[in-house]
């Protein structure tokens, strides 16, 4: 038999993805591509929740889920993928359990701690494609570092307050900038914690849903992503706006990697 045979679709994930495979522009191919897909989520929180229950359900193959904290009561009124009964569990363990509810024929590997340094690049080696899902600057850097050194995939989310934005770094290609084009190592940035401001519910799983989708195009290749644009979105306001981003020529993270 040939691989294509041996990658053949059972009846049961015929059925499950048939909603997909209809899709003139999906097709079997593309679902095929998915389950032999991995995907780094970084952070199980209000925007990892609708990434990792949207690419579980979708049938991305193997996802690896990765955040430290445990689920806490103030985390239920977003963080869709944890329940009530986990509050004080690992969230990458409820975040396991949901999914496996979901999907059960998806791996998942459970990384129940702060991602950083040597794991955090050999995750992003080995992924298809990393959703940073974190809240916090330092993570988001690290990731972009990670992601321009092994030329992979970049779909970023952040949510705050009312305000939500979303960005695709498609750094498979050299021509592409890099988060840090954006937002600057050195940059004057202001950290702000939900913890402190509030997050409008919703607000997460639009910036997740939509990551999500960005992440399902980039690794089937369906479609036109974000990449090249930031999108950004006011949920007070109900205002969805797109900024072009070029590539900073002097940027700290990815102009020494320019030709390689
Ligand atoms: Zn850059």
């Amino acid at each position: 038999m040939s691989d294509t045979m041996n990658d053949a679709m059972n009846d049961d994930q015929l059925l499950r993805y048939s909603r997909h495979i209809l899709l003139q522009e999906f097709g079997v191919e593309a679902q095929q591509k998915l389950l032999a897909s991995r995907a780094l989520i970084i952070g199980a929180g209000g925007l990892g929740s609708p990434v990792a229950m949207y690419l579980a359900a979708a049938g991305v193959g193997s996802i690896a889920l990765a955040d430290g904290d445990v689920v806490d009561l103030t985390n239920l009124q977003r963080q869709v993928l944890h329940a009530t009964r986990s509050v004080g569990r690992a969230k990458v363990e409820s975040g396991k359990d949901t999914i496996a509810g979901l999907n059960p024929e998806i791996k998942v590997i459970a990384l129940a701690h702060r991602l950083e340094g040597e794991a955090l690049a050999a995750e992003i080696a080995t992924a298809d494609v990393v959703l940073d899902c974190s809240d916090n600057f330092a993570t988001r850097h690290a990731i972009n570092r990670a992601c321009v050194q092994h030329r992979k995939p970049l779909v970023s989310g952040a949510a705050i307050r009312f305000d939500g934005q979303l960005a695709v770094f498609d750094l498979r290609s050299g021509a592409s900038p890099c988060y840090a084009c954006l937002f600057p190592e050195d940059g004057e940035t202001e950290e702000l914690r939900c913890a402190i401001t509030g997050v409008f519910a919703p607000l997460t799983g639009m910036i997740g849903t939509a990551q999500a989708a960005e992440a399902l195009k980039l690794l089937t290749g369906v479609g036109t992503t974000l990449a090249g644009r930031l999108m950004i979105v006011d949920a007070l306001g109900s205002q969805w706006r797109e900024v072009r981003l070029s590539r900073d020529p002097d940027c700290s993270v990815c102009a020494k990697h320019i030709g390689n």
